[in-house]
């Protein structure tokens, strides 16, 4: 029993020593570390000395974690918090700044910095001159002076003093004499003071503690920019920032996060960690925005693009309308090579359609050329080419007055300014030239009938002219075959004239003689009854008789000659002579507004006959019908002519007016010479045609019972021919 009894209280006690052993510190497992980076701008050892209480003060406060000060160089801080080496970091507020916006870090607390035993958690800079520097008193008067600042990555001894400055449009890196950095606060006060700068830059409270240390006296120095601030006792020539925060880096845990807060805030402010640390205790966590807005002016990290506006800014602002731009291009593009195609085809049906123009342009009998307002060519068809001799390539472009029309027919210079074709644009008005000469390249003129015509351009103006020529080298020579036709009709009909007078004076002189000769013989016989003297009378009454005999028989013969005289023929066809008499009364028949009525029996035989007397008689028919027409007033005037054939027999050729038809008076005596119903008439021409058609066998009549006008109607047999 006793040793159970024992055995129970060894096993009670067992059981203590497990639960001291489970439950003693010392014999816990090791606290969690805590690496705090902190600043190291004066070597690793100083913070470690520095900053040591505060983490053991930490530790104390946190039992459950220990805390290890890790001294960071300037390059070592992002890659210490971007890797997680470190769980709290205790920076300047620039570099807080710049983690902040990289690291997500965030502040607990604001250190109290201790000055003179008294806690500050703001701070400035301070710029200064010395006291007996006459020329600089504000910050304008620092342009070109010389000036010393601590470093350019020194919050309080350079960058305020700079936004200060930068603000008042001064940049302190091109507008001084010279800008140098010291590296040490005191450093730069002694530099001004010794005059070897003119101005200095520092962190607040540096000439104060300097001052108090006997080093320099307040008095010497002038302060540029002085700002008043209630309770900050310090120099001041620049806003106010918050001091160095302590913060948690972004993976450190909020529970943890805030026991530290609450130890640090709770530190007294002349606690032992304080005191080691040259601060007097934290405050609760600032407002960094002054700092933030500081960078900003300056540009300076995390701000450096500030304003830079990059393509990756760009692309990611303004995406949206990057694609509808893009979108827009796309569109532009295929429309583009949509309207290329369209333009192509329009291209190609322009050139059919040109290649057509000039088929048929080329395939034109007449000579067509353009004209430009200038009077150069712009087109010469191959008619043109053949006509002038002249090729296109060599006439485009050049004056085609000069070329093809700058001399009259007679060899007088033909000026440009009273060109038809230059008129034709001028005055915008289509021109008709019926008789005029080209030249064609050998030098040689030709005649030509042409046209110009103005040609609109789109807009309705006048850009040139077209000139349609045509070479009238035949018709002008069938013109003067056709006159020289008529003048050799007119001497037909002179002859013919010729003739019938001395027809007409033999008729008239036939009796008289006769009577002459039948008186002369009666004389003879009534003097052959007497027996005086008559041997003579009857002599001379012979004489008389004779020579009376022989006149007649002279007329007789002259007469036989004019009218009987063989006709040299040919062989011919009627409906041809009255073509060719058409050519010819034609002016009259226009000019007296008649019209002519051809009624042509085709085809007619052909007939033995002496054409330029036909033609004589048809013209003399004609004129005579127009000539009556010209009287007629109102109403139509009509001229009809129509030929007919009897076969085997004779062709019948009517002439036929509606005029006022022929006077009754002279009806019976119409085909006598010398009758005539008009003024000037020669009462002529039917006898003539009266002759003419009897001597080829045939009758000319005139149809009395016609009563509409005039008709006259003559055959001509076809007895060779038959
Ligand atoms: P001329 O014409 O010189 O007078 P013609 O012998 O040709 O000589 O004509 C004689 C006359 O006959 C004319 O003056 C005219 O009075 C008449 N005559 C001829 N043809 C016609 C006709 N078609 N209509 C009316 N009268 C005509």
């Amino acid at each position: 029993m006793t040793l159970i009894r024992n055995i129970d209280r060894y096993g009670a006690l067992l059981h203590l020593l497990l639960f001291a052993l489970l439950f003693s510190p010392q014999l816990q497992a090791d606290p969690e570390i805590v690496h705090i980076g902190v600043l190291s701008h004066r070597g690793d050892q100083a913070t470690l000395r520095m900053w040591g209480p505060t983490a053991a003060y930490l530790a104390t406060n946190i039992p459950a974690y220990q805390f290890v000060i890790r001294p960071l160089k300037f390059d070592e801080v992002n890659s210490a918090v971007e890797t997680g080496k470190i769980d709290f970091v205790l920076v300047n507020p620039g570099i807080y700044v710049n983690l902040e916006v990289k690291y997500r870090v965030s502040r607990i607390a604001t250190l109290y910095n201790r000055r003179n035993d008294v806690p500050y958690k703001i701070f400035g800079g301070v710029i200064f001159t010395r006291q007996d520097h006459p020329e600089i008193n504000n910050l304008e008067d620092l342009r070109g002076h010389s000036m010393m600042a601590v470093d350019t990555t020194s919050l309080g001894g350079f960058q305020m003093a700079m936004r200060e400055m930068v603000e008042e449009g001064i940049d302190p890196y091109t507008d001084l004499q010279s800008l140098q950095f010291g590296g040490i606060h005191d450093y730069v006060v002694m530099a001004v003071l010794n005059s070897e700068v003119d101005v200095g830059a520092v962190r607040t409270d540096i000439l104060e503690r300097m001052a108090s240390a006997g080093t320099i006296d307040l008095n010497d120095f002038r302060i540029i920019n002085p700002q008043k601030v209630s309770e900050f006792p310090f120099a001041l020539s620049t806003r106010l920032y918050p001091e160095w925060p302590f913060s948690k880096v972004a993976h450190t845990a909020d529970s943890l996060a805030q026991q530290v807060a609450v130890a640090l805030l709770n530190m007294p402010h002349d606690h032992a960690a304080a005191l080691a640390g040259n601060y007097a205790g934290w405050t609760i966590p600032l407002d960094y925005q002054p700092v933030h807005d500081l960078f900003r002016t300056l540009k300076l990290p995390p701000y450096q693009n500030l304003g830079k506006f990059t393509l990756s800014d760009a692309i990611s602002r303004y995406w949206y309308w990057l694609l509808g731009g893009l979108l827009m291009l796309l569109f532009m593009v295929v429309m583009t090579l949509w309207v290329m195609r369209l333009n192509k085809a329009i291209q190609k049906a322009k050139n059919r359609l040109e290649l057509q123009h000039e088929l048929i342009l080329d395939s034109v009998a007449d000579g067509i050329y353009g004209v430009d307002l200038h009077g150069r060519s712009t087109f010469f068809n191959k008619a043109a080419e053949r006509i002038t001799g002249w090729e296109a390539a060599e006439v485009i472009g050049l004056n085609q007055h000069d070329i093809l029309h700058h001399t009259h027919a007679d060899g007088s210079p033909h000026r440009a300014e009273e060109c038809p074709v230059y008129q034709t644009f001028r005055e915008n008005q289509a021109r008709y030239v019926s008789d005029d000469v080209f030249w064609r390249k050998d030098g040689n003129s030709f005649p030509v009938e042409y046209s110009s015509t103005p040609i609109w351009g789109d807009s309705g103006k006048t850009v040139g002219s077209v000139v349609v020529f045509r070479d009238i080298t035949r018709r002008k020579r069938a013109e003067e075959e056709a006159r020289q036709h008529q003048l050799e009709l007119a001497r037909a009909g002179r002859l013919s004239t010729l003739g019938e007078m001395a027809s007409g004076i033999a008729h008239e002189l036939n009796q008289p003689l006769t009577a002459i000769s039948t008186n002369a013989q009666a004389s003879i016989r009534i003097l052959e009854s007497d027996s005086a003297n008559i041997n003579v009378c009857v002599d001379v009454m012979e004489r008389i008789a004779s020579q009376a005999d022989r006149a007649g028989e002279i007329i007789r013969q002259l007469r036989r000659l004019v009218r009987k005289e063989p006709l040299e023929r040919s062989e011919g066809e009627v409906n041809d002579l009255v073509n060719a008499v058409v050519v010819l009364i034609w002016p009259d028949v226009r000019r007296a507004s008649v019209r002519l009525e051809l009624d042509l029996e085709e085809p007619l035989p052909r007939i033995s006959l002496q054409p330029i007397q036909i033609e004589q008689v048809i013209l003399n028919l004609a004129r005579n019908a127009i000539e009556s027409l010209a009287e007629r007033v109102n109403g139509e005037r009509m001229l009809y002519i129509g030929t007919r054939s009897e076969p085997g027999e004779s062709i019948w050729i009517t002439v036929r007016d509606n005029g006022p038809g022929i006077k009754p008076e002279l009806a019976n005596t119409l085909f006598d010479p010398f009758v005539t119903g008009k003024p000037q008439g020669m009462g002529l021409g039917l006898s003539i045609s009266y002759g003419i058609i009897e001597a080829h066998g045939g009758k000319l009549s005139f149809n009395p019972a016609y009563r509409d006008g005039a008709e006259f109607t003559f055959y001509l047999p076809l007895r060779e021919t038959s």
